[in-house]
């Protein structure tokens, strides 16, 4: 039976929204690959009567807890008070905390804080991990099979005592598979077409299969305990939608991009106008790109668009600076200066302004040059200046990795 974790984290900080809760990330991953995957979240505010009332619910429920946050010298008190006071134990004074304490501010060079001496203070019967990067240390309880861990907010701490204790203990004690998971990434096909082609998918038991819309494109995972259900059921999906399947697992287009530009053995020149530079970004992202990345213009301007890029005067005039026969020019001027294999070229309006009825904030115009090939392409896209700018650098490699790939 799989066991039942919850994560607690506490922080005022994490609820008015001005920190992201990584650690909920971080512990999320970390926990599934040693077959733990989490059951429940729940972040609440730094107070006694939040942690106590918490507690009483999770730990009924739940076989393992972790909680994060409230352990530093100015909360440590309330937080460790309630736990004390909810597992009933009395806090004892541990003197090789005290010295741990004293070490860190002796290397520092700086004469102890007595606030920090509430750090050595440990509810009986509780272990105290070590912290060899900050003040708080971490705390493991257990009993009757259950665990309970308390650890400090600060991620790099956090990680740092969860690595060194935290997961020995637990793969010791529960010695679970690692659930196995896989992701497949899609592209040119939207989440409805995906939902009517996949509708006759059954999902076996002990699998869970996940959609993961991103920006204009979506993910399909699947994980589960037993890595031969996952790998037939991967192999299924992707016999159903293999034509729109460009990457696993960490893939990026970049780097499947970068893969294939380096099997092929060819060269890569780009033109950019909306995305201002960030399709340039995204390939050189990944080092040794250099090997097929001969670089890029951001033409932002009419101006450049024409002095650098060759574009014609009047096609800008007639057609407009996104346009098709202005992506088209641009990709192959980018490509002629940069003496490349290919050329590609977005021009686009990612707003707030510049919309019009006909040519609406998010319209983007592709060009491609591959060999005697010119293609053009025009996407609308959804979405905040940002977004629109993220799905447009994305759109193209993309684009450029079908084109490839349908060549070979
Ligand atoms: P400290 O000794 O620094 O007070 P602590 O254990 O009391 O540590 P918090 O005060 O809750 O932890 O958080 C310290 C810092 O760690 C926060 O300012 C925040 O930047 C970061 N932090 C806390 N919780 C999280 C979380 N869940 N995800 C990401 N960062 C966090």
């Amino acid at each position: 039976m799989q066991e039942r974790l919850c994560i607690i984290n506490i922080g005022n900080e994490l609820l008015l929204g001005r920190t992201v809760n990584t650690n909920l990330a971080w512990l999320g991953k970390e926990l599934a690959a040693i077959g733990l995957p989490v059951s429940r979240s729940i972040i609440i505010q730094d107070s006694d009567a939040e942690i106590e009332s918490v507690l009483r619910t999770a730990w009924r429920d739940n076989d393992i807890l972790i909680m994060t946050g409230g352990l530093g010298p100015t909360d440590d008190d309330i937080t460790k008070n309630a736990i004390a006071k909810f597992f009933r134990k009395g806090l004892e004074y541990r003197p090789e905390i005290w010295e741990q304490v004293h070490g860190i501010f002796r290397r520092r060079g700086i004469k102890t804080p007595l606030i920090n001496k509430s750090q050595a203070m440990v509810p009986k019967d509780f272990s105290a991990y070590a912290n060899e990067l900050g003040t708080a240390p971490g705390l493991h309880y257990q009993k009757g099979g259950k665990h309970f861990f308390a650890l400090p907010g600060v991620p790099r701490e956090m990680k740092y005592l969860f690595s060194k204790y935290v997961k020995l203990e637990l793969t010791n004690t529960f010695k679970n598979r690692p659930l196995s998971i896989t992701t497949l990434h899609t592209w040119d096909i939207s989440e409805s077409e995906l939902a009517e082609k996949l509708s006759q998918l059954k999902v076996p038991q002990g699998i869970q299969f996940a959609w993961l819309p991103q920006t204009g494109r979506v993910d399909l995972r699947i994980y589960g305990p037993d890595p031969d259900k996952v790998s037939s059921f991967e192999k299924k999906l992707r016999s159903m939608v293999d034509k729109n399947v460009w990457g696993q697992d960490e893939d990026t287009p970049q780097s499947v991009l970068h893969e294939l530009l380096i099997a092929m053995d060819l060269t890569l020149g780009i033109a950019e106008s909306c995305t201002g530079g960030y399709l340039g970004k995204l390939i050189t992202d990944i080092p040794g790109s250099s090997q097929y990345f001969r670089g890029g213009v951001i033409s932002y301007s009419n101006k450049m668009k024409i002095s650098l890029l060759g574009v014609k005067a009047d096609t800008i005039v007639k057609s407009s600076a996104v346009s098709k026969q202005t992506a088209a020019e641009m990709a192959l001027g980018i490509r002629n200066k940069s003496k490349s294999d290919l050329g590609l070229a977005v021009t686009g309006i990612a707003g707030p302004e510049g919309g019009s009825k006909e040519k609406p904030v998010g319209t983007v115009w592709f060009g491609m040059s591959i060999g005697d090939r010119l293609t053009t392409k025009r996407v609308v896209f959804n979405g905040e200046r940002e977004a629109v700018r993220l799905k447009a650098a994305e759109y193209v490699i993309l684009m450029l990795i079908k084109a490839l790939r349908s060549n070979s």
